[in-house]
């Protein structure tokens, strides 16, 4: 079985006026509930406000759970935050924390929502209200765990490195297309900024050149993995060129990656963008069902053991 972390809030009624296109975690949902009895299902709790308020200012902690943003930081996430989107943006954290607690039981879990990557400590930014990675692995490394987070959007992971920064048990790796959003980088643990247009060879060549190092030298005992599907040729704010079997791959790397190594990885989803959204749901679940099948069948016999190469 592949366990789904997933909560009715993820669901939310789309605010006006909003750029995002809403509607995606429900047809995620509702593709993987086609898997039937493949998938056991996890209903996480809602993120305690301390957690939340130890990756992100306290000020804005309580200006998104009052409902009460000011319209300037609504405009950089992109979408009012009413308090159905406040109790949303207090359970996703709360899902990636508890895939990550079945990851490190099960092997792997995916929270179907979370990826908030552009979040920053005083603001939302980018689609993102408070940035679910940082505000789990925060929590992880302060219960003793060793965390790698592995950003494959298409976007930097600029939150997430920018509030994790220093943490002596995070590491933030990311690979991302280096002329998009944010203009303004922050500094991950290590970045591999890729130059527009560029294809599943040369992906996969950065990916399995630059990541194996920073794994072994940090020598994670979980991986988050922030699984974007946007680095697709057809999405419609990434600027890279890779197709399914790109994606695909990329994914399997990574899984293959810290499988090898007995480390348990938790996903979550994150940007996929486009009119077609059952396309782009789609892409997420396969996501999510290639790392379940890898770690289903990888799991337990690899444990601990040196990888084969
Ligand atoms: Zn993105």
């Amino acid at each position: 079985m592949i366990a789904v972390v997933h909560h009715p809030d993820y669901v939310a009624e789309a605010p006006r006026p909003s750029t995002y296109r809403w509607g995606k975690n429900g047809a995620i949902r509702d593709l993987l509930l086609e898997e039937g009895d493949a998938v056991a299902w996890h209903q996480p709790a809602a993120a305690p406000r301390a957690w939340i308020e130890a990756a992100h200012d306290p000020a804005y902690v309580a200006e998104v759970l009052g409902a009460s943003v000011p319209r300037e930081k609504e405009r950089r996430i992109g979408f009012p935050v009413t308090e159905t989107v406040a109790r949303r943006a207090q359970m996703v954290p709360g899902g990636t924390y508890a895939a990550a607690r079945i990851a490190l039981d099960q092997g792997f879990a995916a929270n179907t929502a979370g990826g908030s990557h552009h979040a920053l400590a005083e603001t939302g930014a980018g689609y993102c209200v408070f940035n679910d990675l940082a505000v789990a692995a925060l929590q992880l490394a302060q219960e003793g765990r060793r965390v790698l987070i592995v950003d494959v959007d298409v976007h930097q992971g600029d939150g997430t490195a920018a509030l994790t920064a220093g943490h002596p048990d995070i590491a933030t790796y990311s690979i991302h297309a280096d002329k998009n959003f944010p203009a303004r980088k922050a500094r991950s643990t290590l970045d591999v900024a890729l130059p527009d247009a560029t294809d599943d060879l040369g992906y996969l060549e950065a990916l399995e050149t630059t990541l194996p190092p920073l794994f072994d030298q940090f020598a994670p005992d979980l991986v988050l993995y922030q699984g974007g599907v946007d680095p697709f040729a057809g999405d419609r704010l990434g600027r890279l060129s890779l197709t399914d079997d790109g994606l695909s791959a990329r994914d399997k790397f990574v899984g293959g990656l810290a499988l090898a190594r007995g480390v348990p990885l938790a996903s979550t989803v994150g940007g996929g963008y486009g009119d077609d959204v059952l396309a782009i749901a789609r892409r997420h679940v396969a996501v999510i069902l290639r790392l379940g099948r890898l770690y289903r069948a990888g799991w337990g016999a690899g444990t601990g053991m040196a990888p084969a190469a």
